[in-house]
């Protein structure tokens, strides 16, 4: 059942807000869905605000756009009363003490919180598995990983324990898990959702954004969630779109950077779609040589930064002491790249490539309406499979340029390939054409 039918049902009496978080949480609390390692912590509170929606209902009271719809957020996304502990023990018992702002945007739309979903320590991870409370299984196949670091996320709504969820995405953590579960997942540009009560990973590339099982869900809550907020000056309301110009979707060669069995498939589907929508594709070229480079650099350094203010005197453990290894291994990296005697030289060539690689994409949607690749280069591998720290990282090679560049990017499934491994499509747009990408997104 769409979003959409699902709140008419609702508004119509016909399908009890209470009865809606019953059965996600008789689902939730069953052995098998126990083992997938998704819920953190669950909202004790859910049931009562279920109730008070319904009593609304039936004395013929207004109610918002999103009655009775259950949601999960990820660890790293405060919600007051219940801890946020961003899969780390480092945060193990910080109980958020406010609603981060789409948290508010969601309440005030009459959504339920259901609770918070594992993901890997402070978002750092392609898998799932970095997290201190044990790795999140997939529930397409529970010997897989799920992807990350947005893990319990994607596999909350694809093991159909909310209607939707909320994840971060700093390099591709919406997308990544997204495609793995075979759902949709959506990075909105960078500024459009309020950072406002999100865990800072890596400041400059971070932003909030839905996960659901159409397109069409995920933009419902995409428009509740986006837009200005005072308490996130870098936010702003996006105005007048450009995409839909050129009828011109660019399609990327990946032939170096993935896995064939995926570029056919994404090839093959995007031509069946723009054959039916009349689209004309154009073979394009992305910088992903430099791309894992350019981001890691930056990620390390900001990371390092926003991570000082964990030193155990205000917020739980000292990270240097109680993070994972993935999480040291940043903050090794960071503190060395921003050495005094190295005179930001690392840093500063970061930025430089930055720029070159916005400059290039400004370039390309001058002549394309919106470029196509896989999400992931390659499918989901086993849980505790030993996978080299390059191979991690390369998993985000195909997602992190829009993060660099801070356009929307959404993930929606392509098909299977290796007999039912999930792949997932990625649409990338022009900042704040979000409207676009989604009819896009739709048509697939
Ligand atoms: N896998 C990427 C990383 O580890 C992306 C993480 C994210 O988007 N939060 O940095």
């Amino acid at each position: 059942m769409s979003l959409k039918q699902k709140v008419k049902l609702v508004k119509l009496g016909k399908l009890k807000a209470v009865e809606n978080v019953m059965n996600f949480s008789k689902k939730i609390s069953t052995p098998k869905v126990k083992d997938l390692n998704i819920f953190l912590h669950l909202n004790e509170e859910a049931i009562a605000q279920a109730k008070e929606i319904d009593k609304r209902i039936a004395s013929g009271g207004s109610v918002g756009k999103l009655a009775g719809l259950c949601f999960a957020a990820k660890s790293n996304i405060c919600v007051k009363g219940i801890v946020a502990n961003c899969g780390s023990k480092v945060l193990e018992n910080f109980v958020s003490p406010y609603n981060a702002s789409v948290i508010n945007k969601l309440i005030a739309e009459d959504a339920i919180f259901l609770g918070a979903v594992n993901m890997d320590e402070f978002a750092c991870g392609a898998s799932g598995e970095t997290s201190a409370f044990g790795p999140t299984k997939n529930p397409v196949d529970p010997s897989l990983i799920p992807g990350g670091s947005s893990s319990g996320s994607a596999a909350s709504v694809a093991a159909d324990l909310c209607d939707f969820s909320l994840g971060s995405d700093t390099g591709g953590s919406i997308r990544n898990p997204a495609s793995h579960c075979g759902i949709v997942g959506m990075k909105p540009t960078y500024g459009a959702v309020s950072r406002y009560g999100l865990i800072d990973m890596t400041m400059s590339f971070d932003v909030i954004g839905p996960l659901a099982r159409t397109a069409e869900d995920a933009r419902i809550v995409f428009n509740v969630i986006r837009g200005q907020d005072n308490f996130d000056q870098t936010t702003r309301e996006g105005g007048k779109e450009k995409g839909g110009k050129t009828g011109v979707i660019g399609l990327v060669d990946v032939s170096d950077y993935c896995g064939k069995e995926i570029a056919d498939l994404i090839e093959t589907r995007t031509k069946e779609i723009a054959d039916k929508k009349g689209w004309k594709i154009k073979k394009i070229d992305l910088p992903l040589d430099i791309a894992l480079e350019t981001y890691y650099i930056l990620v390390y350094t900001e990371f390092f930064s926003a991570t000082r203010k964990f030193d155990g005197r205000r917020f739980g453990l000292k990270i240097d002491e109680a993070g994972g290894p993935e999480v040291i291994r940043r903050i090794v990296g960071g503190s060395e790249i921003t050495k005094a005697e190295h005179e930001g030289k690392y840093y500063r060539e970061a930025l430089k490539a930055r720029n070159f690689i916005r400059e290039k994409f400004e370039k390309l949607f001058a002549g394309v309406d919106a470029i196509i690749l896989p999400t992931v280069p390659r499918t989901a591998h086993k849980v505790g499979e030993k996978i080299s720290i390059k191979d991690m990282y390369g998993y985000d090679v195909l997602t992190v340029l829009a993060n660099i560049v801070g356009i929307p990017a959404i993930s929606v499934p392509a098909g299977e390939v290796e007999a039912g491994r999930p792949v997932g499509l990625q649409v990338l747009a022009p900042h704040f054409s979000e409207e676009f990408m989604f009819k896009i997104a739709e048509s697939f």
